[in-house]
């Protein structure tokens, strides 16, 4: 089986966040009454005359700008030409033989789990199109019939084809999380996976080790989560595997990822494949992008502010790139940090309690309902140690959760603040060490771990409001005494 090698190349169609469709006015809003946002141009009714929107090509412009690749001066739209439901014209309208975007690198974190390197690897983009969006068939919102809603329909996309460069599942993840955060740092997408705002397809091949040629390429839809496209290549890979190594051909497929039962199933064969007979869209013209409009500052990148956090706050790449997991964690971050004066400690924050309960909840950092001054406020009471870490974390934070906005009062109407006082953590430290003179002769006879009971016993003894760090000093102190 490790005789064979995967070869993965990523399709993601990005749903552009614009105010109206690629070629008309209508809006783009989700979850609008069904078929509310349409007109004769989405509709596909004859003699109606699309116009392109020139967001859209500012959007694709910054795109291919952070992906360091060739803005092409001069593209054309063709008409990709088939039958289905939720298709009103009976063709799409995408780019044809040249896209606006071709030929761009994008660049992934050097995480060690990934291709066994440290430091960051590259995939190459072969381009990336600007295409309009089919409607949504909803096969199960009625019995025995399939209602269409054609809101969707005309919605901007840009297909950003990458290249084969891919070599694991775990490859695959860190590329499409890496393109998520860039268009959404772009802001020219939402990200939202659920409401299909970014979707993927992968195509994954097997080779032998040390040859050159690809394999047979499998296509998976259906995949619209981070994990899914994992899980969906690794099955794929070990089906491959088992045809090849019984000898059997693959066959070039299209297969859709079920991730309740784990597998991929066939959909269709790509043999006698429909023919789409693409022609030159007529009643557009050209696109033609000017040098000026490549001018202009973009807005900082992922991997920027990654550096920059490492730089200037002291962070981990690992700790950057988890900050960096959406604009708006990151946002939030930064006002923390500010708010507190403790980057370190705000970033401690975001990775434990902030992501525990917004995980527990299924929730996005936009529905925390703590504003970052009021944690802010928060932090800096436990970094002045006037609170000690499990007070704030198991008292103070969850009534900052139900609304609570002033947390140094909030500390002082229930007497949480902290003993620092020196004086009274010796006598209470002394009294613990005289209550347990079998542990402390122990500890002395070499059995270190006995330091971390009596330190939780001194604390469980302060009602769990002494200064962690004052206790283990003090404790050090009076067991270094013979
Ligand atoms: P299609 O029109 O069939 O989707 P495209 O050329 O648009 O074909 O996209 C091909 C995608 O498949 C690209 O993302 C590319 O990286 C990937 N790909 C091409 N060849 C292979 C292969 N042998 N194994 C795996 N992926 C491949
Ligand atoms: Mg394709
Ligand atoms: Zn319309």
């Amino acid at each position: 089986m490790s005789a064979f090698e995967a070869v993965i190349g990523l399709e993601v169609h990005v749903q552009l966040k614009t105010k109206s469709k690629l070629f008309c006015a209508c809006p783009t809003a989700y979850g609008l009454p069904p078929n509310s946002a349409t007109c004769p141009v989405c509709l596909g009714l004859p003699g109606a005359l699309p116009t392109l929107n020139a967001e859209t090509v500012r959007m694709a412009i910054r795109l291919g700008r952070a992906l360091e690749a060739r803005i092409q001066p001069r593209s054309t739209f063709y008409r990709k030409q088939y039958f289905y439901g939720d298709l009103p014209k009976g063709y799409q309208i995408t780019q044809g033989p040249v896209a606006i975007v071709e030929e761009g690198t994008l660049r992934l974190p050097g995480d060690a789990a990934v291709r066994g390197a440290s430091g960051p690897i590259a995939c190459g983009i072969e381009r990336a199109h600007l295409e309009e969006d089919a409607g949504k068939s909803n096969h199960d919102l009625h019995d025995g019939a399939t209602l269409v809603d054609l809101n969707r329909a005309g919605v901007a996309l840009l297909e950003i084809v990458g290249k084969p460069d891919l070599r694991s599942p775990l490859e695959a993840m860190e590329y499409l999380k890496s393109l998520h955060r860039l268009v959404t740092f772009l802001g020219i997408c939402d990200g939202n996976m659920e409401e299909g705002s970014f979707r993927c397809d992968a195509n994954v091949s097997l080779r032998k080790v040390g040859t050159e040629p690809f394999g047979t390429r499998v296509e998976i839809k259906n995949l619209n989560s981070f994990n899914n496209v994992r899980r969906a290549l690794e099955f794929e890979i070990l089906r491959q595997g088992r045809l090849l190594a019984a000898g059997d051909a693959l066959t070039p497929e299209t297969r859709g990822w079920d991730a309740d039962k784990g597998e991929t199933r066939i959909q269709r064969s790509k043999e006698g494949a429909h023919d789409y007979r693409f022609f030159p869209e007529p009643d557009l013209p050209t696109l033609v992008i000017e040098p000026a409009e490549l001018k202009g500052a973009l807005p900082e990148l992922p991997e920027a502010r990654a550096q920059r956090f490492m730089a200037s706050h002291g962070l981990s790449e690992f700790e950057a790139t988890t900050l960096l997991q959406s604009r708006p964690f990151a946002e939030y971050f930064e006002a923390l940090a500010t708010a507190s004066g403790h980057a370190k400690a705000a970033c401690n924050w975001m990775l434990g309690e902030v992501s525990r309960h917004l995980n527990d909840h299924g929730l996005g950092i936009g529905a925390l309902p703590v504003a970052p001054e009021v944690l802010g406020a928060l932090v800096r009471l436990v970094e002045d140690r006037v609170l000690n870490l499990t007070t704030a974390k198991d008292t103070v934070f969850p009534a900052l959760l139900k609304g609570e906005r002033d947390p140094a009062a909030f500390v002082a109407a229930q007497g949480l603040g902290q003993v620092s006082d020196r004086g009274a953590i010796e006598d209470l430290v002394r009294g613990i060490l005289a209550a347990n003179p079998d542990a402390v002769a122990q500890f002395r006879g070499g059995r270190a771990n006995l330091r971390g009971f009596l330190v939780g016993q001194a604390m469980k003894a302060g009602g769990g409001k002494l200064d962690a760090r004052l206790v283990n000093d003090v404790l050090d102190a009076e067991l270094a005494k013979a």
